[in-house]
């Protein structure tokens, strides 16, 4: 683990710097506060960090409420080395973002055991955002196809209704479902029904940006949102339409021709009206309608 050393007198840094590596630490070392505070607004910095009160610059406490400034999910973890001993002090050094504080002359192995608590709690704080992140993960994307959810793709739309109000853009909305998708799953069973929908999820994220919105809507039906251009509000539905037909879909052994039909809908920027999508959704579901009415593998725009 990285560890920063700031300390402005020198043989404090080269003291603290020997007893670090016998740790196992990589050591950064700082000869000010300034110095400190470049290497802790640096990207990648080291999350643990034994800094000195007194130096010139900017002293400990100061460099301290800089770092917690940061917004960041991984925060370093900082022992402040003081020869202050008054409460009021310890006080101040821990109000301003220290986590903890040594007072010196301190002794080495007891050091050690407060680097090692601070250690310890970056592994805590890295495993919680961690666990946070795959929550959050979960709580927002389809297990099997690992799309957006229909929750998370309904928050995108509300988002998206707002910004393209606001930037005059084109907003399209495509619902689209896959055609024959029951018959899929009666004859070939549901776990090539699962490939089919995996695939399907697959193939309309390559032929999308990367700023696109796309998600499952419900059991074979996705949602897609985007800002098209002018004139080409459709163009992006006939590029997904023709990447699932384009080539049979090969589950084991069968060999599938998979279609999809997509009603298409345009935000009209007519604020409040069109508010959290829902009847923008609906408009979309009537020209789906059609669409699977007239053939199906095709994409209808609304009037
Ligand atoms: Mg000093």
């Amino acid at each position: 683990m990285k560890l920063l050393i700031a300390d402005d007198s020198l043989t404090q840094r080269v003291m603290l710097q020997a007893i670090a590596k016998k740790w196992g630490f990589d050591t950064i070392l700082a000869e000010d506060g300034l110095q400190a505070w470049k290497v802790l607004s640096s990207a990648d910095a080291p999350r643990l960090v034994l800094l000195d009160w007194e130096m010139p610059g900017l002293d400990g406490p100061e460099v301290c409420r800089r770092v917690r400034a940061i917004e960041t999910e991984d925060p370093p973890y900082i022992l402040l080395l003081t020869s202050r001993n008054e409460t009021e002090d310890i006080v101040t050094g821990l109000e301003a973002g220290a986590n903890d504080y040594i007072s010196k002359p301190f002794n080495n192995s007891e050091l050690l055991a407060r680097a090692k608590v601070g250690k310890r709690m970056l592994t805590l704080q890295s495993e919680l955002a961690k666990a946070k992140k795959t929550l959050n993960f979960q709580a927002t994307h389809d297990v099997l196809t690992g799309l957006m959810n229909r929750r998370a793709i309904m928050d995108s739309l509300k988002k998206e209704i707002t910004r393209s109000q606001r930037n005059k853009q084109i907003l399209s909305i495509g619902l689209l479902d896959i055609d024959h998708f029951k018959q899929i799953n009666d004859t070939y069973g549901h776990l090539v029904g699962d490939e089919v929908l995996k695939e399907v999820a697959q193939r309309m994220e390559r032929v999308l940006r990367p700023y696109d919105h796309l998600g499952r809507y419900g059991g074979e039906e996705f949602l897609v949102i985007l800002n098209a251009d002018r004139g080409q509000e459709v163009a992006p539905f006939e590029r997904i339409r023709n990447a699932i037909s384009d080539k049979p879909f090969v589950v084991g052994e069968a060999s599938l021709d998979i279609t999809i039909s997509c009603g298409v809908t345009l935000g009209k920027s007519t604020t409040e009206e069109e508010g959290d999508g829902t009847k923008l959704i609906a408009a979309a579901d009537v020209v789906l309608y059609e669409a699977k009415a007239n053939g199906r593998n095709q994409v209808i725009l609304a009037k």
